[in-house]
């Protein structure tokens, strides 16, 4: 065995169908008495109605939240929460309605309670990424990790066969990292092949019947566990590539995540094959990367930078922001040959083993 350093992080999770209606009872567990709930205007109706199921414990819904957690939208949101006289919050969304709790609690320390909708992943981790002047930079604090996550497979069965398809893949990008990051241990490492081996079986049978409650449930597990292992181990190549995209050209960010992974674990796998070899063997392919690149095809998942809006003009300024700020990654960064695999990207060619 390796030697290994593991920072376990304290969280409790709430996993099944029907837990929404438990958000009550956890709020009394914190000891709480007037959560804010938060969400995007799309999810507006379904805050109201679970504010109006906790009753004299809610103190209202600010329903702003919008991707990439402009701090805007959070100041907003701090002012909902001093005229509410709010001591808990309850997010109930995506990623970007996350992204909106993490950067009120990482600013008021307020406890929150996060109900997840997507396979993004963010719950599970003290990360936060935001957004002022235009440029998307992230931070990590205790004060950001969500002190509930509460998973109900029921509120995932409305989520599109595409975006489960693409935030899926999103998460299972976590999962492929973690395998082979620079402070992986034994138990991410364990815990990151089972979430790949859960959603990959879960995503095509979730393509073929979004209402299969069995696939919902285990693509569920899989995120919180994907999630799990972003929270705990760095990320790489890949993670960087999509926040470049994401950034600099506002690409949406599990499409890009779905794009990409193909690709940058291709470069990667030359030097990770070892840590990579069984994730190729559940996805019953010769390498990791043919495996993921031949799941998205059966997924009908979006396969090239073009179609999510890319200017092929900035694929050069892509492959100059993945050159600076150096950052760890298994193989040492060449900058013709990320710029053949952000064309190869584009294009949706299949992933170049090398
Ligand atoms: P999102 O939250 O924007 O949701 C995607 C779309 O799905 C939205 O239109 C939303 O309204 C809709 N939707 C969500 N749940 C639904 C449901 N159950 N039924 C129907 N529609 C539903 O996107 P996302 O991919 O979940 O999150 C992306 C954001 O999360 C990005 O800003 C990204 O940076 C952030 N993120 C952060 C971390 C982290 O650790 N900090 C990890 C992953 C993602």
């Amino acid at each position: 065995m390796q030697p290994f350093v593991y920072q376990a992080l304290s969280q409790r999770i709430v996993f099944g169908s029907g837990t929404l209606a438990r958000v009550g009872e956890e709020l009394d567990r914190l000891a709480v008495k007037r959560a804010l709930v938060l969400s995007t205007a799309g999810h507006a109706m379904a805050a109201e109605r679970l504010a109006a199921a906790l009753g004299q414990r809610a103190a209202g819904v600010f329903a702003g939240a919008v991707m990439h957690t402009p701090v805007e939208v959070t100041d907003e949101a701090l002012a909902a929460v001093g005229t509410a006289r709010a001591d808990a919050l309850v997010v109930l969304g995506g990623g970007s309605t996350i992204g909106l709790g993490k950067a009120i609690a990482l600013r008021t320390d307020l406890p929150q309670i996060a109900i997840p909708t997507t396979y993004a992943g963010s719950e599970a981790t003290p990360v936060l990424g935001e957004t002022a002047n235009g440029r998307k930079t992230t931070q990590r604090s205790p004060k950001i990790l969500p002190e509930v996550v509460l998973y109900d497979v029921d509120l995932t069965l409305t989520l599109p066969v595409g975006v489960s398809v693409t935030s899926g893949m999103n998460a299972i990008a976590h999962a492929i990292e973690a395998r082979y990051a620079e402070h992986r241990n034994p138990l991410i490492s364990l815990l990151a092949l089972d979430a790949i081996r859960a959603l990959a079986g879960a995503l095509p049978a979730i393509h073929a019947n979004p209402g299969d409650r069995g696939a919902r449930s285990d693509a569920l597990y899989g995120a919180w566990a994907c999630g799990t292992c972003l929270g705990a181990v760095g990320m790489a190549l890949h993670h960087k590539l999509c926040h470049v995209l994401g950034g600099s050209f506002g690409l949406p960010h599990a499409a890009t995540h779905t794009v990409m992974l193909p690709h940058a674990t291709a470069y990667n796998e030359s030097v990770a094959r070892a840590e990579l070899r069984p994730v190729a063997d559940l996805l019953g392919a010769p390498t990791a990367a043919e495996g993921l690149y031949a799941l998205e095809r059966r997924l009908a998942a979006p396969l090239t930078l073009r179609e999510l809006g890319m200017p092929e003009s900035g694929l050069d300024r892509a492959a100059d922001a993945a050159m600076a700020d150096p950052y760890w990654n298994p193989r040492p960064l060449d900058r013709e040959r990320l710029r053949q695999l952000l064309a190869d990207a584009y294009a949706g060619r299949p992933p170049r083993l090398d």
